[in-house]
């Protein structure tokens, strides 16, 4: 059999998703993953905000192999020797229902594929989806790697991450540019569980998010991350690509000297490493709702450019999700008319409002543009350390106040007050 009620491409969290919500309404669906298991291609920092999978799957906690809950939250600003950092922890976190979860994505992608399974959903790994089939405008099936590989459905949908399919045909959204995507690099070392708590003061399986800006990426739109699992580290940097590029430095590298900081290294140092990983991430900023869509076809979680950064945290993982629940709403609302024209799925971009992914993408639409800027990356975390110095040495001779401090850090800087004030505006604009 070759026809479908709707066909998915990729094991993500968006398309499990979304076939997960289908096949718990009856409907016939396949999910085509290229990796030899679903999450075998993945990763992520990684940190599974609750909200989504929670309404899904009610108390997922108890049957997902989460790693720990995070209590502890901390964003430091680094230059080359010192950090200045916020530490937010809230013991209300470590208790159901919980805000979020460590996870690693080999197991948990493997885990809601087998929820998907469950509930009636056919999964074939090991196939590479290689175009869309089209009866006229409108994309009718897919065509696949495999011998007779030509799957039929009424609806396609691309939930294939951020190098999609449909966006490199041209089905939906332009292709991606340097300028449109970062890069993340990321280790996972084995370290014992008391040796984490200890390291991140931590107790019991409580988790912690660290992020980092400044000195982390030296000085590169992006940030770095530590994320703690049950016995495993998660550790690695984020980097706008085409900052990137201009550096000629090999993003390895920078995850290297990253772990070699005298912030960083004595947290780590106890760490093997076990997995090396590296991924893509849309920028965000999705505000065009006619590119998610097409006759015959719908666009989910990264594929559909739905990500969140902030500057000290991503979320993509929940948006996903969340993105999943639409698609197989407009889906299962569409199936009722027999329409699946363009016109037919164009609730979609209503649903994706009502789930939050749209209203939080048009909400931040100004935080990439924001994020741009490199003083975020270079004077600022300087600045700070900078002043914590002054405020923190005793040096011989008078005390300076913290006017002067201030004065004397930003010297070399190029931060005029006129630069400070347009950056907190645009950081107000951009995230408030
Ligand atoms: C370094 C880094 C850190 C991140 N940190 C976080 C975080 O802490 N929290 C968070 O919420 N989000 C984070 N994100 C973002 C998050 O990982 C993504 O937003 C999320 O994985 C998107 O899910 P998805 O299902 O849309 O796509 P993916 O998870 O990318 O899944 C797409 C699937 O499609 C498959 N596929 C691709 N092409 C084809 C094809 N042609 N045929 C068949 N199968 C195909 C892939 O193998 C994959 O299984 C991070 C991302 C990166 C890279």
């Amino acid at each position: 059999m070759n026809r479908f009620d709707a066909i998915i491409i990729g094991a993500g969290p968006a398309g499990l998703t979304t076939a997960l919500v289908l096949a718990q309404a009856g409907k016939e669906v396949v999910v085509l993953e290229r990796g030899e298991y679903p999450g075998s291609k993945n990763m992520f920092g990684g940190v599974l905000y609750s909200k989504g999978l929670h309404e899904l799957i009610p108390h997922f906690w108890d049957k997902a192999p989460v790693e720990r809950p995070v209590a502890r939250w901390v964003i430091s600003a680094l230059d080359k020797e010192a950090s200045f950092s916020l530490d937010y922890k809230n013991a209300r976190y470590t208790e159901a229902p919980y805000n979020a979860f460590t996870v690693l994505r080999s197991k948990f992608d493997s885990w809601y594929a087998r929820q998907a399974e469950a509930a009636g959903a056919t999964l074939l790994t090991e196939t590479i989806v290689e175009d869309f089939i089209y009866d006229q405008q409108r994309v009718v099936g897919v065509k696949t790697g495999r011998e007779d590989g030509e799957l039929y459905a009424d609806v396609v949908v691309a939930a294939d991450g951020v190098n999609s399919l449909a966006a490199r045909k041209g089905v939906i959204k332009k292709d991606l540019s340097p300028d449109d995507v970062s890069l993340g690099v990321k280790e996972i070392l084995a370290m014992p569980a008391e040796s984490i708590n200890r390291a991140f003061s931590l107790t019991g399986n409580e988790g912690a998010a660290y992020t980092f800006v400044g000195a982390a990426t030296q000085g590169i739109p992006g940030g770095g991350f530590i994320y703690t699992n049950k016995d495993k580290l998660s550790i690695g940097i984020v980097v706008k690509l085409s900052s990137l590029s201009k550096t000629g430095r090999r993003p390895e590298d920078l995850l290297e000297d990253f772990k070699q900081h005298p912030m960083i290294w004595p947290l780590i140092k106890e760490g093997e490493i076990r997995e090396y990983l590296a991924h893509l991430i849309p920028e965000g900023g999705q505000t065009s709702s006619k590119s998610l869509y097409k006759g015959g076809l719908l666009a989910t979680g990264d594929a559909g450019g739905f990500t969140l950064s902030t500057g000290f945290r991503v979320e993509g993982a929940n948006l996903a999700i969340m993105s999943g629940m639409a698609a197989a709403e407009t889906i299962k609302r569409s199936s009722r008319s027999r329409d699946f024209s363009e016109k037919g799925l164009s609730i979609y971009p209503d649903l994706l409002r009502q789930y939050g992914v749209l209203a939080d993408m048009e909400k931040f639409r100004h935080a990439p543009n924001f994020l741009k800027n490199p003083r975020l990356y270079q004077s600022y975390p300087e600045l700070v350390c900078q002043i914590s110095n002054a405020l923190f040495s005793v040096e011989p001779g008078p005390k300076k106040g913290i006017g002067e401090m201030v004065k004397e850090a930003r010297k070399g800087k190029q931060l005029s007050r006129f630069e400070i004030i347009k950056d907190i505006y645009a950081g107000w604009r951009g995230l408030a």
